[in-house]
């Protein structure tokens, strides 16, 4: 069986909070906030994976611990069969190449004091990848296939649109061609419109350059477009995993149900009901026992309040961590 790109086993990312001296004698609670905890999936090469849930469920911090900008508490992030966490700080060097992000603010993350052409050209000179002229040729030729005028290089970000500022953030990340890409909600600051013509965009350049991508969203409407799989994400876990057609059309957790039943139809005639959560998020620093969905879950039985579902392949791919299964 061919090696995944990306191989995620068990992976926690536990954050201790700072409470200060006074509020730990007073309270004694020093518990931390378990963004992510304990979850495990693949990416192969060529896929994209989208990654979707309610916002604070630990997305964002999934994407930016796979590519290492957090040390994980705990689990194990296999990067072609390597475990990259075993790596030495010049193996971690020549790895970031590889595994590039693009960010969902186009406003921040795009430093308003530089060119756009030094914004682009920066990840190749930090690899010391080209020559002055190869890198010239490479930014104008970024710019062009990620729909940019090349003549506007000598432009800075506020000169341009939102659309056309992540644009710029899609083409310094793929400046370095590298082979794994998160994508952390890089279309949810955008009009609807625009919206679908970065997707078409990523779609294009996924093919071209055969990349694989975690694409982080809330928007369940937004990773059908776009997803081969989806990974549905509660409070650090995830729930269900699987082709994206699959589990759209055939939701088994009663979260992911929920999520989908939110997503208006393009014919109103037809009618389906919407899943209404009662109750919050619950707090990701004393998440409930057992299942932590069965204080918001309409079928909750008693076993949820006391016992971890495990997960369950219930088809092909398709895999379901909940008692009703
Ligand atoms: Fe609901 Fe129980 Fe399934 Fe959790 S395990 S989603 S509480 S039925």
């Amino acid at each position: 069986m061919a090696v995944p790109l990306l191989e995620v086993r068990n992976l926690k990312k536990y954050f201790s909070r700072d409470t200060g001296l006074i509020d730990r004698l007073l309270t004694k609670d020093a518990a931390p906030v378990k963004a992510v905890d304990g979850i495990s999936f693949t990416v192969d090469a060529g896929e994209i994976v989208g990654l979707v849930g309610e916002s604070g469920c630990g997305k964002s911090t999934t994407g930016e611990t796979l590519l290492l900008l957090h040390k994980p508490t705990a689990g194990e992030i296999f990067f072609r069969g390597e475990n990259i966490l075993k790596y030495s700080k010049k193996e971690l060097r020549k790895l970031r190449r590889h595994m590039q992000m693009i960010f969902q603010d186009p406003y921040s993350s795009l430093n308003p004091r530089m060119k756009v052409r030094n914004i682009i050209a920066e990840p190749l000179k930090t690899h010391g990848l080209t020559s002055s002229a190869e890198i010239q040729e490479r930014v104008e030729s970024l710019l062009v296939r990620v729909g940019l005028d090349p003549t506007h290089q000598d432009r800075y970000p506020h000169e341009f649109s939102g659309g056309q500022r992540q644009r710029i953030g899609v083409a310094r990340a793929l400046a370095v061609e590298p082979s794994f890409v998160v994508a952390d909600e890089p279309v949810s600051a955008l009009d609807v419109s625009v919206q679908a013509q970065l997707i078409n965009l990523l779609l294009d350049l996924q093919q071209e350059f055969h990349l694989s991508m975690l694409f982080i969203s809330h928007d369940i409407s937004v990773v059908k477009q776009i997803s081969n799989r989806v990974l549905v994400m509660y409070l650090g876990n995830i729930v269900e995993q699987g082709p994206v057609r699959e589990v759209l059309t055939n939701p088994l957790h009663p979260y992911t149900q929920a999520l989908l039943s939110a997503v208006p139809r393009p014919n109103p005639h037809v009618k389906t009901e919407r899943i209404i959560l009662t109750g919050d998020v619950p707090s990701p620093i004393r998440p409930p026992a057992g299942c932590k969905f069965h204080p918001r879950c309409p079928y909750r039985k008693p076993e949820c309040e006391t016992i971890v579902p495990v997960e369950k392949e219930e088809s092909q791919g398709h895999r379901v961590a909940c008692h009703l299964y």
